[in-house]
């Protein structure tokens, strides 16, 4: 390695002492409950595929219907020749879904991110930031040039405090918070935030990327758990995590959408969703408003593994979703845990520094509908001989 590059491998050596190396694993088929992971088959704990649509069949009928009319590639961005009536679509029908005036999809829920903040705040501006946003989040707001105001986790208490501080130094106002958020599993207090947010004039922005299909009627999401229709002026979303697919979307008022669709620069600047991407999402909407049954099965999946687990005395800190810490604190014993979990067939990530605080390691479990009472059974098994043989319970 060259000179100039040799702080790579020294940086890289440094990730690996403490710990922190990514160690990527392949997988070699579907995602479902079960899993071909470098060779071996194991119990599913890491993916955020709530309602086991990854692989479902009305899916994949729906991408191949798609791809026979309109192709693979869009070969060109929403805003030139990008957008396919089938994009256009799934617009209205995340926005009917979702019960907002309007919607525009982009190719991720990072992008979605990076293209809505810098449309919505510039130089002049602040932005009001939950201290444990998506880093998607943070980009968005670094990207824009606003003032970034962080308040401490799910406070809408030091929300208003900072707003009252801070928010009449700056032109315009938004307050940005995930809804549940990704490690931790716990839900943002959006009735008691949007009080805060409305009182100051300021706009609101939530992050619904694992609301949705888990929360509110049918998995229509935060604002529609915390009944908060019309009054959220931006909603963010995936089709990467409940809904199966890939894909961005930001809902909500009409007006703002449409400024989207002209200020969003991902949606100016890179290509748009593939066809069958966008055809698999629309089966996905489907899916979920022809029935409930999913969504009933992932919480009542929920509910069970993690009584199991507190029974057993593992720490699963504030979460109420399908996203299930078991907190461990030290990385090396994170990264020891997951290692005999996998051994014991069960796929179970650890999650450490820079994700999470350096002393706030653990294992993230992910619930999802397509797992059976037995798969669930087992799981809990291997998490109880892992967790006596490495000491973390009795
Ligand atoms: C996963 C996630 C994203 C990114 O979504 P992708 O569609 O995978 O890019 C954005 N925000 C939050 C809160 C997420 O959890």
């Amino acid at each position: 390695m060259s000179k100039p590059l040799a702080w790579v491998g020294e940086e890289l050596q440094s990730l690996k002492e403490a710990g922190l190396y990514n160690n990527i694993r392949t997988i070699g088929s579907p995602q479902g409950a079960w899993l071909q992971v470098d060779g071996q088959r194991v119990l599913n704990f890491c993916s955020n595929n709530y309602l086991g649509l990854a692989n479902h069949p009305r899916l994949l009928q729906a991408a191949q219907k798609a791809m026979d009319e309109f192709g693979m590639g869009p070969a060109a961005v929403r805003s030139i020749a990008g957008t396919m009536d089938l994009h256009f679509e799934l617009d209205r029908r995340i926005a009917a879904f979702k019960g907002v005036e309007a919607a525009v999809t982009f190719q991720s829920g990072f992008t979605a991110n990076l293209g809505v903040i810098p449309a919505l705040v510039g130089k002049e501006d602040v932005i009001f930031s939950d201290e444990l946003n998506h880093a998607s989040i943070i980009d968005g707001s670094r990207l824009s040039g606003a003032s970034i105001v962080r308040y401490a986790h799910c406070d809408a208490g030091d929300l208003r405090m900072q707003l009252a501080s801070e928010r009449s130094k700056y032109r315009r106002a938004l307050v940005i918070t995930d809804g549940v958020f990704s490690m931790d599993g716990d839900v943002a207090p959006l009735a008691d935030i949007y009080e805060e947010t409305h009182s100051a004039e300021a706009l609101l922005m939530v992050d619904d990327a694992h609301g949705e299909g888990v929360l509110g009627k049918g998995g229509r999401g935060i604002v529609d758990h915390f009944e908060l229709h019309g009054k959220v002026d931006v909603e963010v979303g995936t089709f990467s995590k409940a809904f199966g697919v890939v894909g961005g979307v930001a809902a909500g008022d009409a007006k703002i959408v449409e400024w989207l669709r002209q200020r969003g620069r991902p949606f100016l600047f890179s290509s748009a969703m593939t066809a069958p991407d966008v055809g698999a999402c629309i089966a996905a909407i489907d899916l979920l408003e022809e029935s409930t049954k999913l969504v009933e099965r992932l919480w009542t999946n929920t509910e069970f593994f993690k009584k199991e687990l507190k029974t057993m005395g593992f720490d699963t800190a504030h979460s109420t979703t399908p996203i299930t810490p078991v907190m461990l604190g030290d990385a090396k014993l994170a990264q020891d845990f997951s290692r005999e979990l996998f051994e014991a067939g069960v796929f179970a990530m650890a999650i450490k520094f820079p994700t999470v605080a350096r002393d706030k390691a653990r294992i993230r479990v992910m619930i999802s509908a397509a797992h059976s009472t037995d798969d669930l059974e087992q799981g809990l098994h291997a998490f109880s001989e892992v967790g006596r043989k490495l000491g973390v319970i009795q």
